[in-house]
């Protein structure tokens, strides 16, 4: 099953197995930024049917970072439809290997504990989590940021924020409207809260270089964010990054509730210091 919402005119935001990936469409043609988990290649396939185009009019897969539950439906359209795959250097690399910066989700299972950990290692244990595939063959992004859109659909403009892996990027869009992958996300079933967010800091690469991204993402330009988990949100890169360090540093610790507005974490955030 697969749930398809619009953010704008031509941007479609999908979300598979507790993961997103997004649609950009430029007449026939679309742009895929991630792929989801591979269990959710089906779903993937369907997104691209229910923004009424055809899986052969995917004119490229841009991938936010070189983890399975965002490089999964990949293979199929690479197989399928030779569709070439993107992303930065590093984590082609890795793609290509096959030894993902990824932590094994028994492991992260085992470390949390729990219900909501169990439930969440069921779900994308069915997902295709236990099984390690590489994907050789990325294209790699242009070095560094040359800030420049892709010849694709929808003009992505990649951006470096490394961290939660070596190569994560983020793709400013067109309209202010800005993928972060897991660079920045909203929700995760891991996580207690909800809003912006760096991804739970065992995902992390490298949780210090994570942190110094958010200063890039506060640096642009956007007032959309498209995370690679939990729900759009709206705000500038400010609020949001500021919310998420906020929450970084052990902010929201004490808050019992699963879900806060925006506004609330502002003055939550603001009455700490
Ligand atoms: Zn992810």
């Amino acid at each position: 099953m697969v749930v398809v919402s619009r953010v704008a005119p031509d941007v479609f935001r999908c979300s598979g197995t507790h993961v997103n990936w997004y649609l950009l469409r430029e007449g026939r043609h679309l742009t895929l930024i991630d792929a989801g988990w591979s269990g959710d290649t089906a779903a993937v396939v369907a997104s691209v049917v229910a923004v009424g185009c055809d899986p052969r009019d995917v004119r490229a897969i841009v991938i936010t970072h070189a983890h399975a539950d965002h490089l999964g439906g990949a293979r199929h359209f690479r197989r399928e439809y030779g569709t070439p795959v993107h992303m930065a250097a590093a984590d082609a690399e890795h793609a290509a290997n096959g030894e993902l910066e990824q932590p094994r989700p028994l492991d992260v299972v085992r470390r949390l504990g729990g219900r909501r950990a169990l439930r969440w290692g069921l779900d994308v244990a069915r997902a295709g989590a236990l099984r390690r595939r590489s994907l050789p063959g990325a294209v790699p992004l242009p070095d560094g940021d040359s800030w420049e859109p892709l010849d694709l659909p929808g003009a992505p403009v990649p951006v470096a924020t490394p961290g939660h892996t070596s190569g994560s990027t983020s793709y400013m869009l067109p309209g202010g409207l800005l993928a972060t992958g897991d660079a920045l996300i909203t929700a995760h079933p891991l996580a207690r809260l909800t809003g912006p967010q760096l991804s739970p800091a065992f995902f992390a690469h490298d949780p210090a270089a994570a942190d110094a991204s958010l200063d890039v993402l506060a640096g642009l330009d956007a007032g959309v964010v498209l995370p690679g988990h939990g729900p759009v949100w709206r705000g500038s890169m400010g609020e949001a990054t500021r919310i998420a360090r906020w929450r970084a540093d052990g902010g929201g610790a004490s808050l019992r509730h699963g879900t806060r507005r925006a506004g609330s974490w502002q003055r939550s955030g603001s009455s700490k210091g």
